[in-house]
């Protein structure tokens, strides 16, 4: 349920819709909207009677949500989210590129990478400290000290730090460096991680999980935004199907869907989605065309020397030349960069 009042009603109002809310055993969620202030509520709606609501101070409109996920839909907030990391506003009409190696690797490596960023007026650095792979025998990642080489491009450079977390164990060290909390799709269904996540109070990028269908990816955001975490990014990385040429199948079909079905911003990664680096940019550009909000990319100094995912790391030649393309089409689908 949802329920819609004046951007400047009452905070008493605000707050006597709230308690009542409370009261029944409901959760309510303050969510403002360009013209409205919704107060999106979970738990047992199905015991609310609309009426109750309708009558009371600076209510608007009380409306139910048909789709099973909640604050994530479109019906609670019609208006595109848009989410502030560092310099950077993601979501809207703005473009967001992130980029940088799969894995932190070495101080040198962050750094040269950084600065090739910077070239191109790229503020969102990305790199794994802690790497989740299919093999135990393969690169783990640097873990704590890669996470201090991230502080440390952050504190000198002023690079914004995207990386993953693992588990729950590793969680507030991540936070604690973090400007948006990666969620790899191996974990886009670990429940518990979700709702730790969801207790916090900073960006979050959900990757799609392997096999995962937009309503499972959506539910997940869900289990975040529930718990009171509104800055949910959600990432299109590929899915598994029957082809085996290509990592995956960068399923560009679900960006104008989510774009449809939610108001949070959606960021494609190519790199991921078709594993194959001299592909990665067509697949970037593509992933802009039908309406995503950024692109993730990997980006190594030396892709043939890197730990992991480089077959699908971009040279940073590659890169600046796959930005300048980027640029190019932003305006024609009618994004900034
Ligand atoms: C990554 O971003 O390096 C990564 C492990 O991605 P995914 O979780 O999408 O496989
Ligand atoms: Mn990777």
């Amino acid at each position: 349920m949802l329920v819609l009042m004046p951007l400047n009603a009452p905070r008493e109002h605000i707050e006597s819709v709230k308690s009542k809310l409370l009261e029944n055993d409901c959760k309510p969620h303050e969510i403002p909207g360009l013209v409205k202030l919704g107060i999106g509520v979970t738990g047992p709606t199905n015991k609310l009677r609309v009426e109750d609501f309708q009558t009371m101070d600076s209510v608007d409109e009380v409306v139910r949500v048909t789709k099973p996920f909640k604050l994530v839909s479109r019906e609670m907030k019609k208006e595109d989210t848009t989410i502030q990391v560092g310099s950077q506003l993601i979501g809207g009409k703005k473009l967001t590129i992130i980029a940088g190696p799969c894995s932190v690797e070495s101080k040198d490596q962050i750094l040269e990478i950084s600065s090739t960023l910077k070239e191109v007026g790229v503020s969102l650095l990305r790199a794994g400290a802690f790497k989740p792979r299919s093999s135990p025998y393969a690169f783990q990642g640097l873990k704590s000290a890669g996470l201090q080489i991230l502080a440390d491009a952050k504190k000198e450079l002023g690079m914004s730090i995207v990386t993953e977390v693992k588990d729950t164990d590793t969680l507030d060290e991540i936070a604690a460096v973090a400007d948006i909390i990666q969620i790899g799709a191996r974990n886009m269904q670990n429940f518990s991680l979700l709702e730790r996540i969801g207790e916090l109070r900073q960006p979050v990028l959900l990757k799609r999980g392997l096999s995962a269908t937009i309503e499972e990816l959506l539910m997940s955001a869900e289990y975040i935004m529930s718990q009171g975490n509104y800055q949910v990014i959600l990432c299109e990385r590929g899915i598994r199907t029957f082809e085996t040429y290509t990592r995956n199948t960068l399923d560009l079909n679900a960006i104008p869907v989510i774009k449809q079905l939610s108001h949070l911003p959606v960021i494609v990664d190519p790199s991921h989605g078709i594993g194959i680096a001299d592909k990665v940019p067509a697949m970037a550009l593509a992933g802009v065309a039908c309406g995503g909000d950024g692109v993730i990319v990997e980006v190594h100094p030396h892709p043939e020397l890197a730990l992991s995912d480089g077959f699908q790391s971009l040279t940073p030649k590659n890169f600046k030349e796959m930005i300048g393309k980027i640029r190019q089409l932003a305006p024609i689908v009618g994004k900034e960069i």
